[in-house]
């Protein structure tokens, strides 16, 4: 009954990164072991006991697989946000996921645990007179090893604890939904009162980019040239150097980013978000996504953009199509040409959501050869760092679009633009992708950019007289302050310390993860 273990031992020691979530892996797992046989000294009866113990066996098994081939493909552990993200992924998708998931390693662990399966039942079956040693004493010590097993686990080693986690997080998760959907799928929110706003033509759009790093953006001095576009205009922009997101998976920030939740209040009970501010505050709202609508569940975004007056989900398909944000700038033209004074657009792009290589077309392929000064050197990163690097360079084309619309409507404007979060691409790590046990730099560092029109400039001209503005250090968890702010819209408890526009701004401590001070960071 030990194999299991066993396997855990010598696999984990090749698959898990670091000694500290190895041994406390092996310890955990060594825990429940020991309660799993223990149980079986308290069965009499023969055939019951035969039963257990091929039930126990199967239950190791199990979790034995699904612990090291989580390790296999996602160099991390279990965690409440890796669940998250696989509760959110479409039925659809799930054909994909798992043809995704089982690559070769994954199967010759499958294959080693069924061997041994196959092995240990048929033992079972051929020895009719399997003894075993329960005596009043071994049943007092296997009482004990339960006791003081379960004790460890609970105490110290909860999260290694496939089932503990998983019900933990399904709970959060389900919780998360459910207030989410009671407070912001609705047009209007009770929790938002004594708003005002400019009774004025206006013409506001923000959008929300997808996986974009500014560690890979030209405009951040990255030495690649991915922002031609945005390069062009870079003196009608504000380009914020020090933004950061809150968490790095879109679920997540995005509940944080578009609404009152933040580091201290996640999933806050009073909640309202930006686009149910907008539709108070007069505007005409749309929500143009090119995410999928519908998860397992309906997605966070989803829900937060359901408030809008107008909808547009363009995409149904699942990330692994081929899905380019150049499709939203006709509908987006059509939005701004709509009838009325007070316009807010929320635009949710795709991005540079994996996979890259599908959110450019062929033609727009311009990164080929491999990247000089890259900090690894082998052929996957080569290759997934032109693909990103692609991806980057046509978002740049589809921002500048958008911009180049909203100027051609020549009124009081904005547009700011802003990512979810970014991705890690061999930059700090040997590591593609975005997951917060990692939580590197590039996963945190956004890009956040304003532009504004001449009008809107001449209204507001106090906002550009502060050539520091762009410095400022900022946790994007306060974004609807900033938002309000930029949109001349006040409400009861609009804090101007927590707009990074505001003359009233102030620096704060920008905490991460659990707990951990972003700036103290190494
Ligand atoms: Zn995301």
């Amino acid at each position: 009954m030990s194999y299991p273990l066993f396997l855990v031992i010598v696999l984990g020691f090749f698959f898990m990164p670091y000694s500290k979530s190895y041994l406390k892996e092996i310890l955990a797992f060594g825990f429940l072991t020991a309660i799993v046989i223990s149980i079986n000294i308290f069965i009499v009866k023969r055939k019951f006991r035969k039963r257990m113990i091929i039930i126990s066996l199967l239950i190791l098994s199990v979790f034995t697989f699904i612990k090291l081939s989580f390790y296999v493909n996602y160099e991390t552990k279990i965690s409440a946000s890796a669940l998250y993200v696989i509760f959110e992924t479409n039925r659809n998708e799930a054909s994909d996921f798992i043809s995704n998931y089982f690559n070769i390693t994954v199967f010759v662990i499958l294959m080693l645990l069924l061997l041994f399966l196959w092995y240990s039942i048929s033992y079972l079956f051929r020895n009719e007179n399997l003894s075993f040693n329960n005596t009043i004493a071994h049943k007092i010590l296997a009482f004990l090893i339960i006791v003081i097993s379960a004790f460890c686990i609970n105490w110290k080693l909860s999260r290694e604890n496939i089932v503990l986690m998983s019900i933990k997080s399904y709970d959060d998760y389900v919780e998360t939904k459910s207030l989410l959907r009671k407070n912001l799928a609705r047009p209007l929110s009770n929790n938002i009162t004594d708003i005002t706003s400019l009774d004025m033509p206006q013409t506001y759009v923000v959008v929300i980019g997808e996986s974009t790093s500014r560690w890979h953006m030209q405009l951040y001095g990255y030495d690649r040239e991915t922002n031609p576009k945005l390069i062009e205009i870079k003196d009608e922009l504000i380009v914020f150097e020090d933004v950061i997101t809150s968490n790095v998976h879109t679920i997540i920030a995005l509940d944080k980013i578009l609404t009152f939740s933040d580091f201290n209040n996640p999933n806050k009970e009073k909640n309202a978000s930006i686009v149910q501010l907008a539709n108070q505050a007069g505007f005409e709202t749309f929500w143009i996504s090119n995410q999928r609508p519908v998860g397992l569940h309906e997605s966070v975004s989803t829900l937060i953009g359901n408030a809008a007056k107008n909808k547009m989900f363009l995409n149904t398909d699942n990330s692994d199509y081929d899905i380019y944000d150049d499709k939203l700038l006709p509908e987006i033209e059509k939005a701004l040409n709509k009838k009325g004074n007070k316009k807010m657009l929320f635009i949710h792009l795709i991005g540079a959501h994996s996979r890259y290589l599908r959110r450019y077309p062929k033609s727009s392929n311009y990164f080929k050869s491999n990247k000089t000064n890259a900090s690894y050197t082998h052929k996957k990163a080569f290759k997934m760092i032109n693909e990103y690097d692609n991806a980057i360079r046509f978002n740049d084309y589809v921002v500048r679009g958008i911009i180049e619309k909203v100027r051609a409507v020549n009124t009081n404007s904005y547009v700011l633009y802003f990512s979810d979060h970014g991705d890690e691409v061999y930059d700090t790590m040997d590591l593609v992708g975005h997951n917060e046990y990692y939580g590197t730099k590039p996963m945190y560092d956004v890009p956040f950019i304003g532009w504004f029109s001449d009008e809107y400039r001449s209204l507001n001209p106090e906002l550009f007289k502060n050539s520091e503005l762009y410095k400022r250090p900022y946790l994007l968890e306060d974004f609807i302050h900033s938002f309000s702010d930029i949109s001349s819209i006040e409400f009861k408890g609009i804090n101007y310390e927590k707009s990074i526009f505001s003359d009233a701004f102030k620096t704060k401590k920008r905490l991460i993860r659990k707990n951990e001070d972003y700036d103290k960071r190494k």
